[in-house]
């Protein structure tokens, strides 16, 4: 039998473990959880990696906790702009949205931009009128609401500070993202987030950029990364990963130790990324104090972490 594996990510940053309580550890990981059974019940009914990771960042885009759909930061208008990004390892063929409003789940307009577009980046009131036509889920303002989220974003307006929504050690996190592999061994990867709290002047990040946030190819992996996207941006970090393997003979493990402990450090990018080859090899890891991260082992077992092992 072919394997499969899968693994998500929920954001990476300054998670202060001390401001960890059991009870909100618990609430992290069993989203992790539920984002890891959406994804593998695709896989295990000999479904595509790419509608795995689409199921999976679902689920993260659902739950109010993550920097994503529901729960998306506040930008500086106040509103939630979000971006997200899919890629298929086995076609390379993806599909991108950036500063979307009201789309319940961005991951799965990028996914129609992928399928019924010719493009693979629309972005703004364009993407709306797209996301329209495809009768894609709308959600008002209030859907998005979070309080939490809320007062970060005074904090940051008051300091007219643009935060990562990461450096904030008594806040929620993150950006989420899946990669899998399916028994038909092809690789997908897909990320989505509302990027920086405070955020002007219409401001992407790496997310919906495909080679730097998100990347797959059957070749090599598929890559979704999370942190500081400016310097995710400049590291092309996803093909980063993808490019050591392919041309450099690296494996996945020394190809993601590389961009994130040798490439991304100097370009001042925190963060972190998770990244599946051919094999079925997971790796996740990050260059900050953690990650709400997990995967499937082969054993089908959920295996959830946050901090360093
Ligand atoms: N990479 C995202 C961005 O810069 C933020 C994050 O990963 O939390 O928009």
């Amino acid at each position: 039998m072919m394997p499969i594996a899968l693994a998500v990510h929920g954001g990476a940053g300054t998670i202060a473990p001390e401001l960890m309580t059991p009870h909100r550890e618990k609430a992290y990981r069993s989203a992790l959880e539920k984002a890891l059974r959406d994804g593998h019940a695709v896989l295990s009914a000999k479904g595509s990696a790419l509608d795995a990771v689409e199921a999976a960042v679902k689920a993260l885009e659902d739950d109010p906790l993550f920097n994503a759909g529901r729960g998306a930061v506040f930008n500086a208008d106040g509103q939630h702009e979000m971006d997200a990004s899919l890629m298929c390892g086995n076609t390379l063929r993806a599909g991108a949205v950036a500063s979307v409003q009201n789309v319940k789940n961005p991951i799965s307009l990028a996914r129609r931009v992928m399928d019924h577009s010719n493009h693979v980046l629309i972005s703004g009131l364009g993407a709306f009128e797209f996301a329209h036509k495809q009768k894609v889920l709308l959600e008002d303002d209030q859907y998005f609401f979070d309080d939490l989220r809320y007062d970060q974003w005074k904090k940051a307006r008051e300091a007219d500070e643009v935060v990562l929504d990461h450096s904030e050690g008594d806040r929620k996190f993150g950006t989420v993202g899946a990669v899998a592999l399916d028994e038909h061994g092809h690789v997908a990867a897909a990320t989505s987030t509302g990027g920086m709290t405070n955020k002007k002047w219409q401001r992407i990040g790496d997310s919906p950029i495909i080679g730097a946030g998100t990347y797959a190819n059957d070749l090599s992996c598929a890559v979704s990364c999370t942190g500081h996207g400016e310097s995710f941006i400049r590291a092309v970090a996803a093909y980063d990963v993808h490019a050591l393997m392919a041309y450099k003979g690296l494996s996945l493990q020394q190809a993601v130790h590389t961009v994130v402990h040798e490439k991304l450090p100097k370009l001042d990018g925190d963060g972190g990324l998770i990244a599946v080859d051919r094999e079925g090899g997971v790796v996740l890891d990050f260059n900050c104090s953690g990650m709400y991260r997990g995967h499937v082992g082969p054993d089908g077992e959920c295996h959830t972490a946050i901090f360093k092992d």
